[in-house]
C-alpha cells in the first residue's frame, strides 16, 4: 500500500549499525548502501585525521578541534562523542531533511552516539549490534585491515571490548558469522522498520476515508 499521490509516504529509518572495530561493520554498510536505493549514510564529522584512500566530505568531514567545537556550539551536532580520545559528531541538518523526506538514514556511529540519537528523534531509530563470531577472528580482521599501527590495534582491541558489553542497548542484535546473511537480516530490519505506523502518518486520513466509503 503506498500513499496517496503527492503525500509524503513515510517518514524515513535512522538506522544504526552498531560493531566493535573489526566486527564488518565498514563492509555490512557498504552493502546495505548498495542495495537499498532509499538509503543513505550520515557523514559525520571527526577530529581525528584521515586514513589513506579516505576523502574529506566523503568518509568524514574532517576538522581540527576547534573547528568540531565550533559545530558543537552552533548546535549543528545532533548527536556527539568521544572515541579512541578522538571526537565524532553527526551532522543534524542533512539527518533531519532525509527523514522529513521520507529518506532512511545509515549511522556507523558508536554506542555513545546511538544513545544521544534514541534521545534526540525518539521513535525514529532502529538500532542493530553486530557482534563478531570471536574475538580472536576480530583481531585477525582488525590486522588484515593493514591502516592502523600495532599499539593503534592494541587500542582498539581492549576498546572492542568495551563496545561488546553495550550490546544489551540495541533492539536487534546479531552475529555477524555469514556477511551475505547479515546484510540479508539487517535489510529485514530496514523493511520490517518501514511500516511500523508511527512512520506512516497518511495512513490515519486513509483509513477514515475507507471507513468513510461504507466499507464496500
Ligand atoms: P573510525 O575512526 O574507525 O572511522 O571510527 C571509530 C569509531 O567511531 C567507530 O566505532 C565509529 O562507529 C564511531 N563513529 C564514527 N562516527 C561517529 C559519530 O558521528 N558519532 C559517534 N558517536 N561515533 C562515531
Amino acid at each position: 500500500m503506498t500513499a496517496p499521490e503527492g503525500a509524503i509516504s513515510r517518514r524515513g529509518v535512522c538506522l544504526v549499525v552498531a560493531a566493535p572495530s573489526g566486527a564488518g561493520k565498514s563492509s555490512v554498510s557498504r552493502a546495505l548502501l548498495a542495495a537499498e536505493p532509499e538509503l543513505s549514510l550520515s557523514v559525520s564529522a571527526t577530529t581525528r585525521a584521515p586514513r589513506p584512500g579516505e576523502a574529506d566530505g566523503v568518509h568524514y568531514h574532517f576538522r581540527d578541534a576547534a573547528g568540531f567545537q565550533a559545530m558543537v556550539d552552533a548546535g549543528e551536532m545532533l548527536e556527539h562523542a568521544e572515541v579512541f580520545g578522538r571526537r565524532y559528531g553527526t551532522p543534524r541538518a542533512p539527518v533531519e531533511a532525509a527523514l522529513a523526506a521520507g529518506r532512511d538514514v545509515l549511522f556507523d556511529i558508536d554506542w555513545q552516539g546511538h544513545l544521544q540519537l534514541r534521545e534526540r528523534l525518539p521513535g525514529d531509530v532502529e538500532g542493530v549490534f553486530l557482534l563478531p563470531p570471536g574475538m580472536a577472528e576480530l583481531e585477525r580482521r582488525l590486522r588484515a585491515r593493514g591502516q592502523d599501527p600495532e599499539p593503534e590495534i592494541a587500542r582498539r582491541m581492549a576498546a572492542a571490548r568495551g563496545e561488546i558489553s553495550r550490546w544489551t542497548d540495541f533492539g536487534h542484535v546479531l552475529v555477524n558469522r555469514d556477511f551475505d546473511e547479515t546484510v540479508a537480516e539487517v535489510r529485514a530490519i530496514l523493511r520490517a522498520a518501514r511500516t511500523r505506523r508511527e512512520r506512516q502518518p497518511w495512513l490515519a486520513g486513509f483509513v477514515a476515508g475507507l471507513l468513510g466509503d461504507g466499507g464496500g
